[in-house]
């Protein structure tokens, strides 16, 4: 019991100055770089630390040192509390990098295929919210449904009406979440009740960048739908917002299906590629965000690389919509940043592990089976990486952010049973990826303070 045994402690209450630092305890895994396929090579060692018994010292929501435990208690104030996570890994929150808050209320919807999809379902489901008091509910039900799966910040997509923005961001706010967000721009090929303006599409966009990027942990995205539901005009109007905003994300969807992209083809003739639609408007550099990216091309994927556009694999959704297999390996050997995402309601769970499980039967199907280190540092730090949020997120280095989730070995008698065989962490991680869903996320860590926890029993808090 390190925790009580210094004797000048006992007893003594904690001292004001430390009420706002608290000790973390528990195993500890976090990536500092693609620790790649051989997690024996040298530069799988130097790609991650792990910490069998780990502290993650936290004061000002922010990471004060994360080391071993012995270490981490000696670099605290005394009297600095403890949550005390003994058996279970602390890892960075995932990042969720491509997902439509909207959608939340048909996820599991049996549509034929993409196209047959956005029709019967997403468009009409996205109808309601202009009506702020929607938007809100909604966003609240998503906001927790992120934190219980160890989701803490993510690439989201509003729908057409600036209200779903605005509504989205507030309740973001409240909570203190990372998050990145805009609002859909469309103005064709889209029911007439979903359709802005390439003028009102600047104008809304404009306006809400000036409200909330950069307004506590909120930044803004660019969101076209995709090069069918915009004009020229519009995806023009994107550009000039681009080059006026340089930090402002750009997100949108590319290369999804065969039938989008032969649709795409037919509209943008003068264009090489889908992608080249929009390189020619400007809309490529980092961060910037492409949802699914699977009928790309090598020159595509240099061209991503070069300019530091990320591409964001959304295996759920891909397999569900059965719109095909991203070549995971293809991309990550051609240099091009890859996020994992969820892309709820065309994927099927708001669960990145439920999403790394299917990460790596589409890798299986291409020939590639993905590692576990690997895919974990892809639902963390690459996902941090492709939303250009690597400086204040997305691992453990002093002076980030401290979101973290808690993950839980024993979440299932399944689970239990099954790591009590395994011999390693790769092993360990695996299963968590194999077997793993919401009930292996113990709790949620928001700058430092628990903001979902499971079993009320947890964590355990004692002072020193
Ligand atoms: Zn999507």
């Amino acid at each position: 019991m390190p925790e009580t045994a210094r004797p000048q402690q006992t007893g003594a209450p904690a001292r004001k100055e430390n009420i706002a630092m608290r000790l973390v305890r528990g195993e500890i895994l976090h990536f500092f770089s693609d620790p790649g396929d051989d997690s024996g090579a040298q530069r799988a060692q130097t790609a991650f630390r792990h910490h069998a018994d780990g502290g993650l010292l936290v004061g000002g929501g922010r990471i004060a040192f994360c080391g071993d435990w012995a270490d981490a208690l000696a670099a605290a104030p005394a009297g600095t509390p403890v949550d005390d996570h003994g058996g279970r890994l602390l890892l960075p929150g995932f990042v969720d990098t491509h997902v439509h808050y909207p959608q939340t209320d048909i996820i599991g919807s049996p549509g034929k295929d993409l196209l047959d999809w956005l029709d019967r379902y997403t468009f009409p489901a996205e109808r309601p919210f202009g009506d702020e008091a929607v938007a809100a509910g909604t966003a609240e039900f998503f906001c927790d449904e992120l934190l219980r799966n160890g989701t803490t910040t993510a690439l989201v997509f509003g729908t057409v009406h600036p209200q779903s923005v605005d509504a989205f961001f507030r309740v973001a706010q409240r909570r203190e979440l990372r998050m990145v967000a805009g609002k859909v721009m469309m103005d064709r090929h889209c029911p007439a009740y979903l359709r802005d303006t390439a003028q009102s599409s600047y104008d809304d966009s404009r306006r809400l960048i000036e409200r909330w990027h950069g307004a506590d942990r909120l930044r803004y995205a660019i969101t076209p739908r995709f090069a069918i539901t915009s004009s020229d005009a519009q995806l023009q109007a994107a550009g000039t917002l681009a080059r006026e905003f340089p930090t402002v994300a750009l997100h949108s969807h590319v290369a999804e299906s065969r039938a989008e992209v032969d649709r795409v083809r037919e509209l943008y003739p003068q264009a090489r590629s889908y992608l080249d639609v929009y390189d020619r408007f400007g809309l490529l550099r980092r961060p910037a965000v492409y949802a699914h990216c699977i009928y790309l091309d090598a020159q595509d994927r240099r061209r991503m690389a070069g300019c530091g556009t990320a591409a964001a694999f959304s295996p759920t959704s891909n397999l569900f919509l059965g719109s095909g297999l991203f070549d995971l390996r293809q991309a990550l050997d051609d240099g091009v940043t890859v996020g994992v995402a969820t892309d709820v309601g065309g994927g099927t769970s708001f669960s990145m592990l439920r999403t790394l499980a299917a990460a790596r039967q589409v890798s299986q199907l291409n020939g590639y089976p993905l590692p576990a280190l690997r895919a974990f540092w892809l639902a963390t730090l690459s996902g941090a990486v492709a939303l250009g949020l690597d400086d204040c997120i997305g691992n453990f280095a002093e002076g980030k952010e401290a979101d973290f989730v808690v993950l839980d070995p024993q979440a299932t008698p399944l689970l239990a049973r099954r790591m009590a065989r395994a011999q390693t962490l790769e092993e360990r991680l695996f299963l968590w990826m194999t077997l793993g869903d919401d009930r292996s996320v113990s709790a949620t860590y928001i700058r430092g303070r628990c903001r979902w926890q499971r079993d009320a029993g947890a964590p355990q808090v004692h002072l020193r």
